[in-house]
């Protein structure tokens, strides 16, 4: 290794000694495309380590749920495949964050650490923490934007001040730049071989448990997802060949599929916001008429409801925690475990929310019209706290984010920053009988109504006899709406 002797001693190792590796940290970013912050270390031209950091012992810091866990074994195996393919690997590491970086940047004697930047409360701190450590050891941080289309500081009212409303927000979005074009993956990366006698030690995979063992109850997932960049890559073709067409008209229908089923791929970033953006654009143009731009607008759109949950969690890192209207402080939530396990396993006695439950629980996953209702029902019908429907999700969805999750909660409960009004309360009953009107996703997840008709596959209650295993309500509807309005009423007139 090159070093300068002044006055007899080895000079501190500067940032321009070429042999100093770069440190490519990833976090929620877990591709070698679009990555900003890989292409920027790997334009250094100095050898590169890249590395993964579990933490579960830092303060703060969300731990995560077991079907997050599971796509995260399955994006760090796909990433470090990916990263050998072109030279490099990925080294994991376990512990406590700032003694893990700090460590391994002065054990092998790093000129920088690069990342892409991460929006939850206790992740920037952290992460600011982090960066002055670095600094006064003499180690270059430098952090990019690869999670985000905007950055949501960027996005303000024209009196400087952070969005409230979504429509206004995208609006503002959409006046300042268009997205920037996405990276290409770098061709070749260096890799820095260090000694691994001493010091830090990497650990395996496995060696993180991310995957249940006994019991197995990952079958599910399995058989829905293939994890990781080219699983995401395999997906966004699949929509853009077969769905976009019909996305406006067909996204509210969960019977037909239509949305692209790319939200857990862009949590962990094994693809970028930026890459759908001008992906849909560029079939949108190369298809060429008219209808098409409307479906694009939409498909857009929900990205920005996406940018929107972050630039909320931004301004609030409490997000998951605290409702943003405090006048909900107030409400009188129930304490009812009964009705919880009835919800979460999907025996309500309303089929639409059951389905959604129940393919939550096998695939990870939920449509977006059915989110909306299990969460409007757990909330309204059952009054329970939005806050337990938010963990069981958060432990629950392959996609369980940060930002989305709790802003979404929160904007059903009505305590949200942009929330839906008070007074809707989804009728399980006609949202069924509106977005499945055939039955076709009540029975794909609940077998044991597939006989019924479709005239009365949404009110199996109805029927006398045939519904064998199927539950009863465990609340109806009109009485459940009443006592939900009247506990919004009071919380309003209270406050
Ligand atoms: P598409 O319709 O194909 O949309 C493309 C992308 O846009 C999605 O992948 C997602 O990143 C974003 N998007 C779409 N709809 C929304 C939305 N309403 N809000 C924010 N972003 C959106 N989404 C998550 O990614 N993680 C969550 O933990 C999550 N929790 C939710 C909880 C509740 C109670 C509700 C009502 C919604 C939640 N959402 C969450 C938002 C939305 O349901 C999912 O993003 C969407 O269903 C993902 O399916 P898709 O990829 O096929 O979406």
């Amino acid at each position: 290794m090159a070093r300068l002797r002044l006055h007899g001693r080895p000079a501190e190792p500067t940032l321009s000694d070429p042999e100093r590796p770069v440190i490519l940290w990833f976090r929620a970013d877990l591709r070698i495309s679009d990555n900003p912050a890989l292409n920027a270390a790997a334009a250094t031209g100095r050898k590169i380590i890249c590395i993964f950091v579990h933490d579960e012992e830092s303060p703060g810091l969300r731990p995560l749920g077991g079907a997050a866990r599971w796509w995260l074994h399955g994006s760090l195996e796909a990433l470090d495949g990916d990263l050998r393919r072109r030279g490099a690997w990925l080294s994991i590491y376990r512990g406590r964050t700032q003694t893990i970086i700090l460590g391994l940047a002065a054990e092998t004697n790093a000129a920088a650490i690069f990342w892409n930047r991460r929006y939850g409360g206790a992740e920037r701190q952290l992460d600011e923490t982090l960066k002055s450590a670095l600094k006064t050891q003499g180690v270059e941080a430098k952090s990019f934007n690869g999670h985000l289309l905007h950055e949501p500081w960027e996005i303000r009212t024209k009196a400087g001040q952070p969005f409230r409303v979504f429509s206004a927000f995208w609006r503002a979005a959409q006046e300042t730049r268009d997205p920037v074009l996405p990276l290409p993956a770098p061709a070749r990366l260096e890799p820095f071989r260090s000694d691994h006698r001493k010091g830090l030690q990497a650990v395996t995979l496995a060696d993180l448990a991310l995957e249940p063992s006994t019991p197995d109850w990952a079958s599910g997932l399995r058989s829905s997802w293939r994890r990781g960049e080219q699983g995401a890559h395999d997906q966004l073709d699949r929509f853009l060949d077969k769905h976009i067409g019909n996305y406006a008209g067909f996204r509210d229908y969960p019977d037909r599929a239509a949305t692209s089923r790319l939200s857990p791929y862009l949590r962990f970033g094994n693809i970028s916001p930026r890459q759908l953006w001008h992906a849909a654009a560029a079939a949108t143009h190369a298809e060429g008429h008219g209808t098409s731009y409307r479906n694009l607008e939409k498909f857009q759109t929900e990205l920005g409801w996406r940018e929107f949950s972050y630039h909320l969690l931004y301004r609030h890192p409490d997000l998951a925690n605290r409702n943003l209207q405090p006048q909900f402080d107030a409400m009188p939530w129930r304490i009812d475990p009964q009705a919880l396990r009835a919800w979460q396993t999907g025996r309500t006695g309303y089929p639409f929310v059951d389905a959604g439950m129940r393919e939550l629980w096998h695939t990870g996953w939920m449509h977006n019209r059915v989110r909306m209702i299990v969460a409007s029902f757990l909330v309204k019908h059952l009054l329970i706290d939005w806050r337990q429907g938010e963990q069981w999700f958060w432990d629950t969805l392959v996609d369980a984010d940060p930002a989305n999750n709790p802003a979404s909660w929160q904007w059903v409960a009505g305590s949200g920053a942009d929330a839906a009004p008070y007074f809707r309360v989804f009728n399980p009953v006609l949202q069924g009988e509106k977005f499945d009107p055939d039955g076709t996703y009540i029975r794909r997840w609940l077998p044991e109504l597939s006989s019924l008709p479709s005239s009365s596959i949404h009110r199996p209650c109805e029927l006398e006899g045939i519904t064998a295993g199927y539950p009863e309500r465990i609340v109806e509807h009109k009485q459940a709406r009443a006592r939900a309005l009247q506990a919004y009423k009071d919380l309003r007139t209270t406050s």
